[in-house]
């Protein structure tokens, strides 16, 4: 059985490893999280018909190589006319001159790989997709996914926020080693191969299409997975070039938006030039949730030259974004005075303040100083500063319009995607037999805090695993 995986993201080679534990001698796959969660029962169980059933593979399946500094030395190992697969003959392509490249990046961030806060609240972060990730995390997890990295000898910790990262706060080590341990289960990488669609001269959606620096080259699989991530940061790979290609195919498809994402304000002139870079530290934002409710979370963020993002902007981008999209803007709200209450606040400003300046007289009373002050006489009026009242009120909800989100390319992560209504519960394609997705390109999103990673892990193992058992092989029960 040949299957091609199309994008060497997190999502991608996560279902090159769940195809690979067929492959995987018994002694390797302990750093495998056990399969018995998988609810197994549904599988068919692997008999001998099983596997001799499948198709005899074509022996020129190889000839891709990484050549990144990763892999740098790597030409795919010859392969043994069935693979190590045990049957399975598993080809991974990526556009790019090397995988991972996205997580790598992420890797510059220290990697956060996942978060500890309990399930409840991890999975309210998957907001009205929670429903469809929910299967994936039972089946591989926050914990799942630790053991996972321990497994290739990458110890992870928690942060003081909760944020799970490798000890190391990097995504190069855990690359390496997970690459080198794919190629030794026989997985065949394919690097500078971008897949243009369906070979057009074939009904079939198993023959595929790729640009490679040899030409045009056309592939048949038995099965597909599509991991081509979303459309931000398009230098590192996933530009969104598949929504129509799939569109074509009559794919149903949630318009990709900007997640994770800065927004644009209109500075003035002097304001932009003064504060550009400034970082907002502790402040709280507020906005309101779809539903009317207001979301807030405190944190940090920069002033930009076209606006403000970071974090706890990142934090709210879902609601701003859906409120710019309906609404044509959104406000947020500051408290830049977070440990004060409003009584407190209104007290220190009355205060009398004797000669000083009300500039030193806020930066005493109040803590408003540098980027608050300045902030503060972008968005108010001279005449708010003679009531003290007033003052206080917009030190501790000081509204910001929102204009329009920065653009996908800059976005964190991709909002939008193939909706899950379009897939069967092994997150293969209805309308395409035989053709899987996962990762980043599905219809879900939620905020920064590792949740982003965990389930592009989750979802690539369930569309390796979901081969197989559309398949009618089940992965070794000792795994
Ligand atoms: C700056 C930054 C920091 C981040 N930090 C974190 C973090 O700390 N924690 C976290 O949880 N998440 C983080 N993320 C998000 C996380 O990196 C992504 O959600 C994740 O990489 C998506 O995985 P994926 O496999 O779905 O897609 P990708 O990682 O985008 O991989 C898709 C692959 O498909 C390939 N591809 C696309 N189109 C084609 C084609 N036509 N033909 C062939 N190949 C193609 C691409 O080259 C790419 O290699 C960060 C993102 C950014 C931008």
């Amino acid at each position: 059985m040949r299957v091609a995986i199309i994008g060497g993201g997190p999502a991608g080679l996560m279902a090159a490893e769940a195809l690979s534990l067929l492959s995987l001698p018994k002694g390797d796959a302990s750093s495998f999280p056990p399969l018995s969660k998988e609810g197994t029962s549904s599988l068919p169980p692997l008999s001998k018909e099983g596997t001799s059933s499948l198709p005899p593979l074509s022996k020129g399946g190889g000839g891709g190589f990484l050549q990144s500094p990763l892999a740098a030395t790597t030409t795919n190992p010859p392969q043994p006319p069935f693979g190590k697969g045990g049957g399975i003959q598993i080809d991974l392509y990526d556009a790019m001159p090397s995988v991972g490249r996205k997580f790598l990046l992420a890797g510059k961030g220290g990697l956060n790989l996942t978060h500890s806060e309990e399930r409840e609240a991890f999975l309210s972060r998957y907001g009205n997709r929670r429903a469809n990730i929910e299967p994936l995390l039972d089946r591989f997890g926050a914990d799942d996914l630790r053991a996972w990295a321990e497994g290739l000898g990458i110890e992870t910790f928690v942060g003081s926020s909760g944020r799970v990262f490798p000890r190391e706060m990097k995504a190069a080590p855990l690359l390496r080693a997970w690459l080198h341990r794919l190629r030794g289960a026989g997985v065949n990488f394919h690097v500078r191969h971008r897949w243009l669609g369906w070979d057009v001269a074939q009904a079939s959606s198993l023959h595929l299409s790729f640009a490679t620096p040899q030409g045009e080259k056309t592939v048949e699989a038995d099965a597909v997975i599509l991991a081509l991530g979303g459309g931000s940061w398009a230098k590192l790979g996933s530009n969104g070039a598949w929504v129509p290609l799939l569109q074509q195919r009559g794919i149903d498809i949630a318009p990709l938006k900007p997640a994770n994402c800065g927004f644009d304000i209109a500075w003035s002139e002097h304001f932009r030039a003064r504060f550009a870079g400034h970082p907002l530290k502790t402040v709280v934002a507020s906005c309101l949730d779809g539903e009317g409710r207001e979301i807030r979370r405190q944190g940090e963020c920069v002033i930009t030259e076209t606006g403000i993002e970071g974090s706890l902007i990142y934090a709210l981008a879902a609601p701003l974004r859906d409120h710019i999209e309906t609404e044509g803007g959104a406000l947020l709200h500051l408290d830049l005075a977070p440990g004060k209450s409003l009584q407190r606040v209104t007290e220190e400003i009355s205060h009398p303040r004797g000669s000083r300046t009300l500039s030193s007289h806020l930066q005493s009373r109040v803590g408003i100083t540098g980027v608050k002050a300045g902030l503060l006489r972008e968005v108010l009026g001279a005449e708010a500063y003679a009531d003290p009242a007033r003052l206080a009120i917009a030190i501790k909800a000081l509204p910001l319009r929102l204009i329009a989100p920065r653009p996908l390319d800059e976005a964190i992560s991709t909002a939008g995607g193939v909706r899950f209504e379009a897939l069967d519960e092994h997150l293969m394609l209805r309308d395409l037999p035989g053709v899987f997705c996962a990762g980043e390109m599905l219809d879900w999103e939620a905020p920064t805090g590792g949740y982003l990673l965990t389930a592009c892990f989750a979802s690539g193992r369930a569309a390796g695993l979901g081969v197989l058992c559309s398949a009618g092989v089940s992965p070794a029960s000792s795994i």
